[in-house]
């Protein structure tokens, strides 16, 4: 997500910490900030900015402090729009401590309250400022790492944490829970960051910090101790020999790659985030909606490219869990289409980047007649999630890679969950508590479940050696996996240039099975637990007598499927439901590797953009 530096020592901090952030502009922000202690006063100065470095640069031109330690942020919103009371670092009331935080604080409504209660007042609206006053609170003069301590054994989430305090110039402490911390060991200076590229201009000695583990910088030393023992932890630095651009992809030759490894995490936190004991958690949802949606006779998906294939799958989850007719209908001919919705309808508008053009006319089309309009957008204060009724935030954390994957799959999960909310609190919800229950249980295992789908990489590479000179691909799919076949079909077509077409695979006979000779490799999507799944074997026995080159994603274990397929990549057994979130991965890999063995941009493919902000 964002990116946090610190830096104490023996040069002049401010720069320092200027060009870490530089390093970790790639992570993707909408703000920036530094806080330090000045030589002269002794008081913490806080400078931040919206927008970009540049932004804060110019602020930072005519201050002419001097400072040897300080802390520095740029800011990625999950809580509170992009602006500059929201970016950090945030200091707490009494202005005693500044910090800078990378994550969700997922109890920091109660704990605002509490704060509130003892006579606080907040500047931002960011999860950030209730850390930064719970550990003001904490707070006596010489004990930093003790308020730090204290403070972080009453929140709950995922955090990176580094913090100073006015009475303390001569420390630095972090603090570390599922995001990370790299410290970086110099001569009588010493630094953290998110990622090792902001710390490498200056050394390459680092130490990774873990889980639960907090670390005091000062200029000679650093320290690390665990939270739960309290005691010292002995690590020996590493040294990285990556250059800073390798270290941005973490070691991977490709954002793309990385980012889809990062998607078990992606998940991880969304369900941590939205299911608590059970209980499915959206936040911002006021009454009037919750009534609204309660009275919803019919929904809409609309959606452009990857997100559109998204609200194809959320089709199928709500089909399942509700009995309200749903649409998808792609943003474009939704906007144009005099769409005949009115206030019983619900327009779901599904986009990673929120700006994305026809979705957002589409979005003001659905408004005007009176529909409700909810937005499952990933970048916190788009437009589209501005303007929409209600928004549901994807938390995949910034995508770079232009062809979407870990927010296609923060799209589905979150998705998943919205289904079986509507089918606990609809009227015409079609499912109950048994099938819930075992729905959870399920989704619950994605993470572990894609960590081991993404074992399939060697599988897929090899697969894509013989394969990759092809120039045209078909991919097969039912009910669920319909959407996972365009989804396929739209990565390969996106980074290799190779032209793909997805199906639904009960439509073949009526045309594309023209197109199958022994040269043509049919990608078929074909988990046991569909219950298509025996048509879905008919098929694949079209493709093979008609000698097509049969390549399979099954449910692990499935030897009829193998038998008939070139290749198979199994994935794990689970729900109907989620098997779109683990057929996606293969499908992911297959069209990267595919891209890369042609030598591809895969990353910034020819005349594609991240963001579509024209129609
Ligand atoms: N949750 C914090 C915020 O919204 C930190 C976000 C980040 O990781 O940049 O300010």
């Amino acid at each position: 997500m964002c990116g946090i530096v610190g830096y104490i020592g023996y040069r002049e901090a401010v720069p320092v910490l200027i060009k870490g952030l530089e390093h970790l502009e790639y992570r993707g922000y909408d703000s920036a900030g530094v806080a330090f202690i000045t030589q002269k006063t002794g008081h913490i100065h806080v400078i931040k900015q919206k927008g970009k470095l540049a932004r804060l640069k110019e602020d930072l031109r005519d201050v002419h402090l001097t400072s040897s330690v300080g802390i520095g942020h740029t800011r990625w919103a999950t809580h509170g729009q992009p602006s500059r009371a929201n970016a950090h670092p945030h200091m707490d009331m009494a202005g005693q401590i500044a910090l800078v935080h990378n994550g969700i604080i997922e109890n920091y409504a109660a704990l605002k309250k509490e704060l509130q209660h003892q006579g606080m007042t907040f500047q931002s609206e960011t999860d950030t400022e209730v850390a930064a006053n719970l550990i003001g609170s904490y707070y006596r003069k010489g004990c930093l790492v003790e308020a730090l301590q204290k403070a972080v054994k009453r929140l709950e989430g995922f955090f990176a944490f580094a913090v100073i305090a006015k009475e303390e110039p001569d420390k630095l402490v972090v603090f570390k829970r599922s995001n990370p911390l790299v410290i970086g060991i110099g001569r009588g200076e010493n630094f953290v960051a998110s990622d090792a590229p902001a710390i490498m201009p200056y050394t390459n000695r680092v130490v990774y910090l873990e889980d639960d583990e907090f670390a005091i910088l000062t200029r000679q030393n650093v320290q690390i101790f665990s939270l739960k023992t309290g005691k010292r932890v002995k690590r020996k630095p590493t040294t990285i020999h990556w250059s800073i651009a390798q270290a941005a992809k973490g070691g991977y030759p490709h954002f793309m790659l990385k980012e889809i490894f990062e998607q078990p995490r992606v998940v991880e936190m969304i369900l941590k985030t939205r299911l608590r004991k059970g209980k499915i958690i959206f936040e911002k949802l006021d009454s009037k909606i919750a009534e609204r949606l309660k009275h919803t006779q019919r929904i809409h998906f609309v959606s452009c490219g990857t997100a559109y294939h998204a609200g194809l799958v959320g089709s199928y989850m709500l089909g399942e869990c509700l009995r309200v007719p749903v649409t998808t209908t792609v943003s474009s001919e939704f906007r144009y289409g005099d769409p005949t919705v009115g206030k019983h309808d619900l327009v779901i508008l599904i986009t990673q980047s929120g700006e994305t053009a026809d979705t957002l006319a589409a979005m003001r089309e659905a408004k005007n007649k009176g529909a409700l309009t909810l937005a499952i957008v990933n970048v916190v204060g788009s437009t589209i999630a501005r303007e929409a009724d209600w928004v549901i935030y994807t938390y995949a954390g910034p995508e770079i890679g232009v062809a979407s994957t870990k927010a296609y799959l923060a799209q589905l999960a979150t998705l998943a969950l919205f289904s079986i909310f509507m089918a606990q609190i609809h009227p015409k919800g079609k499912i109950g508590h048994t099938k819930i229950h075992s729905l959870l249980r399920d989704l619950s295992k994605l993470p572990l479940q894609i960590t081991e789908t993404l074992k399939l990489e060697t599988k897929i590479n090899a697969c894509a050696k013989d394969l990759y000179s092809k120039r045209t691909f078909l991919y097969l799919g039912r009910g669920y996996n319909y959407p996972t076949a365009l989804e396929g079909a739209l990565k390969l077509k996106e980074i290799t240039y190779a032209h793909a077409h997805g199906y639904p695979a009960g439509e073949m006979k009526h045309g594309p099975i023209a197109l199958i000779d022994k040269n043509q490799p049919v990608i078929c999507i074909c988990p046991r637990t569909s219950h298509t799944y025996e048509k879905m074997l008919s098929n694949i026995e079209e493709i093979r007598a008609r000698k097509g080159i049969v390549l399979s994603v099954a449910t692990r274990g499935d030897h009829a499927v193998q038998k008939l397929s070139r290749y198979t990549f199994f994935i794990t057994k689970t729900e109907e439901m989620f098997s779109a979130v683990l057929a996606a991965i293969p499908i992911q890999l297959f069209a990267y590797k595919v891209a890369s063995l042609n030598g591809r941009d895969v990353d910034q493919p020819r005349n594609l953009a991240k963001s579509v902000t024209v129609e």
